[in-house]
């Protein structure tokens, strides 16, 4: 059985979802300890137990220390089984994160699957569908998963409610390297809003139009109809032939308008400014697909404590290692063994 210490490095949900991930797929046992210690609430939330639980059910796995609050947790990995699945969060935890812990395993399967993820699909500190959609999976298909997501129904903080299909068809993944972007291909900004003053997702827009030349084309209010809210986030996009980037803002109550925009366009202009493959939230969740893939490489920003600490965790069940090497102008080739 493989142990690991969940305060080491980043020490945050990851560390459980990809150890669970990697348990099924290689077959070896996992206790974790100390989980989510560097958090303010320690222990697993009700989002962390339902991606395991889903990894429980699609892997016939057993589990020991699986309630909210639990910061000690010993996972046994069964046979993974395809088929339909359907999972709720229950609480606005992110559907996202659900399919980051069970998608691996499903792909690597011996039969299709479909999942319904019901929960939040825009929750803070988790990939928004949008990014799953458009950054995350397409990588994933060029490394020959076939993965489709759907988003049925948004789902915001704290209510939830959303929904996300997702269909996966196993096959065999292949080493790839994304090493450059291409030349651009369009940028767009798209402020969502449900149940809440229209104003405050064109003050978010106007923000945006002053940031960056972008067009009123590329910059737009997207009303959801009101059952959907109350939620707002700005999603700022920039397409390249090879790479797609995008930044958030989630909207918080007591944050202005103005500052959830000021985030995103930090963000992007940051991504803007190096000419590397991978923003920072793309990279740590590269690793494992390309780990399992037999390897891969791609060029990032300064890879954050989540990418080293996923780089950590496979290379325990892998022993695949993870190199990080500044380049000149200050972006980094990651390449996986
Ligand atoms: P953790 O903080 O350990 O629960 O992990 C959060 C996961 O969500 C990591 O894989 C991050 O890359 C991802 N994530 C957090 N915020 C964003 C964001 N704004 N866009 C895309 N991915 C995100």
């Amino acid at each position: 059985m493989i142990v690991i210490d969940g305060a080491e490095g980043e020490g945050g949900g990851q560390v459980v979802r990809n150890a669970c991930a990697l348990s099924l797929v290689t077959g070896t046992a996992v206790r974790i300890t100390n989980i989510r210690a560097k958090r303010s609430k320690p222990g697993l939330m009700r989002q962390h137990v339902t991606a395991i639980e889903a990894a429980c059910a699609i892997g016939n796995a057993t589990c020991e220390g699986l309630v909210v609050g639990s910061c000690d947790l010993t996972f046994r990995p069964g046979r993974v089984v395809a088929g339909d699945y359907r999972f709720s969060v229950g609480t606005a935890g992110s559907t996202g994160l659900v399919l980051q812990t069970v998608l691996m395993p499903l792909l690597l399967a011996d039969a299709p699957s479909r999942l319904v993820l019901e929960g939040g699909t825009h929750n803070m500190l988790a990939p928004p569908f949008e990014f799953i959609d458009r950054c995350f999976l397409p990588v994933v298909r060029r490394m020959g998963g076939q993965v489709e997501a759907r988003l049925i129904r948004h789902g915001f903080y704290p209510r939830g409610g959303g929904r996300i299909e997702v269909d996966i068809t196993p096959g065999s993944l292949q080493p790839i390297a994304c090493l450059t972007r291409g030349a651009p291909v369009s940028v767009s900004a798209c402020a969502l809003i449900a149940a809440l003053p229209l104003s405050i997702a064109e003050r978010e827009i106007a923000m945006v139009r002053k940031a960056f030349d972008w067009s009123d084309r590329e910059c737009f209010v997207r009303e959801l109809p009101v059952d959907q809210g109350p939620g707002n986030i700005l999603l700022l996009e920039a397409r390249f032939e090879q790479a797609t980037e995008i930044v958030s803002g989630f909207a918080q109550l007591g944050v202005t308008a103005e500052r959830v925009a000021k985030t995103a366009i930090g963000r992007m202009r940051g991504y803007l400014a190096c000419d590397a493959f991978a923003g920072p939230y793309l990279a740590d969740q590269l690793l494992l697909p390309m780990a399992l893939a037999g390897g891969g490489a791609f060029t990032t920003v300064k890879p954050s404590e989540h990418a080293r600490t996923a780089a950590a965790v496979i290379e325990r069940f892998t022993g695949r290692r993870t190199r990080f090497v500044q380049q000149a102008g200050g972006t980094h080739a990651v390449t996986i063994a």
